[in-house]
């Protein structure tokens, strides 16, 4: 057997400045920068695989830069000389290394991956099960205003060539219906739109809402902070029910399908742990009936090239849409060859993830162990 094994690895840091600031549901938790984290991996063969971490910042998620920076201190030593193509095995040392802690371990994987996809000399859609579909679709996050103002951003978010949409609400119920119904009414047909609160309801809001709302065929995602609050919403109403934040592991998803809670999950890459943690829950969705929104918590190309291989690997009719930081801040990190049109990408055959990182962008290491 080939004896391959990891010699090197460099972890920059990058602030993603954003265009504007990024207000999650009910205008809470505003940021106007993004800290991201991404990582190199060397073999002995002198191939390098690349990866990105960004947990988009302090509050959104358990998880922040820091944070992430920590974790590789410890985790980042104990790859050293392992063979970084045996994913499981890599997968199971760092669980074994630092327990739970997800995020920190994606951009580690992610740049395994990177490297299977290049020692494999395949793109990284065909080892994560192939290419299902013409192209992915993104969507377009619509900030919490009024609902005239939240009517208006669709307008824009339409102009500019977006079809999805996930639109942030919470905050005061009565607003809250009147969003949706104005929301609901203004789109085309072949548009389509999602009702994200960001875990902002109390389960007796939720329910409030989303009982008032029986006439409109639609999901609502994240209606409250816990799995066991969204529950009690599952059990008092009838729209389909989205977890994005709730899903953190494998566990999470299992109970939430038992209790026939999720109909919908926003598969969150760095949330739960990697290219390699996401694709087991991806498999569990396709097995289940899940629908999901195959995505990235934040980041910039290399981050974005993982979740388009891991979607375009989906089958269609278990995915819905994704989202793409870039043009949030237009920061460049790396070139790719991946086909953007009309608020659709086809990623490129290129080798692994298909990205190229742009060093000038990266400038110096903050951490090297070798
Ligand atoms: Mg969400």
């Amino acid at each position: 057997m080939k004896n391959i094994s990891i010699k090197k690895i460099v972890v920059y840091g990058v602030e993603l400045i954003l265009n504007e600031p990024y207000r999650l549901s009910g205008g809470r938790l505003v940021d106007e920068k993004i800290d991201s984290t991404i990582v190199s991996i060397e073999t002995s063969e002198g191939i390098t695989g690349w990866g990105e971490g960004c947990p988009w910042g302090t509050r959104y998620l358990p998880a922040f830069a820091g944070g992430l920076r920590a974790g590789l201190v410890e985790l980042a030593p104990v790859l050293l000389g392992k063979n970084p193509l045996q994913l499981d095995k890599i997968n199971q040392l760092m669980d074994f290394t630092l327990a739970g802690h997800w995020y920190i371990k994606s951009a580690l994987d992610m740049a395994c991956w990177d490297l299977l996809g290049k020692y494999a000399q395949q793109p990284l859609y065909t080892l994560l099960g192939g290419l299902f579909g013409e192209h992915i679709i993104f969507q377009s996050a619509i900030y919490t205003g009024s609902a005239d103002e939240m009517v208006a951003q669709v307008q824009l978010a339409r102009k500019r060539g977006y079809t999805h949409f996930s639109a942030k609400i919470g905050g005061d119920v009565h607003q809250d219906i009147e969003r949706v119904r104005a929301l609901y009414a203004t789109l085309k047909p072949g548009e389509h739109i999602i009702f994200d609160a960001n875990r902002s309801w109390l389960p007796g809001q939720a329910i409030q809402v989303m009982n008032a709302l029986t006439d409109i065929n639609c999901y609502f995602e994240q209606p409250c902070e816990t799995l066991e609050e969204c529950y009690t919403v599952r059990r008092f109403t009838k729209h389909p029910i989205i977890l994005d934040e709730s899903i953190l592991q494998f566990q999470d998803l299992l109970w939430a399908q038992h209790k026939g809670l999720v109909q919908g999950i926003g598969l969150k890459i760095g949330r739960v742990g990697g290219l390699t943690k996401a694709r087991r829950m991806r498999d569990f969705c396709v097995a289940t009936g899940i629908r999901m929104n195959i995505e990235e918590t934040g980041g910039s190309q290399i981050a974005n090239a993982a979740n388009i291989h891991l979607a375009i690997s989906t089958p269609q009719e278990y995915r819905h849409a994704t989202i793409d930081f870039v043009p949030l801040h237009n920061t460049i990190t790396a070139t790719d060859h991946h086909k953007f049109k009309a608020r659709t990408v086809i990623p490129s055959d290129d080798y692994g993830l298909g990205i190229s990182p742009l060093m000038q962008t990266l400038g110096d290491p903050i951490a090297i162990y070798d």
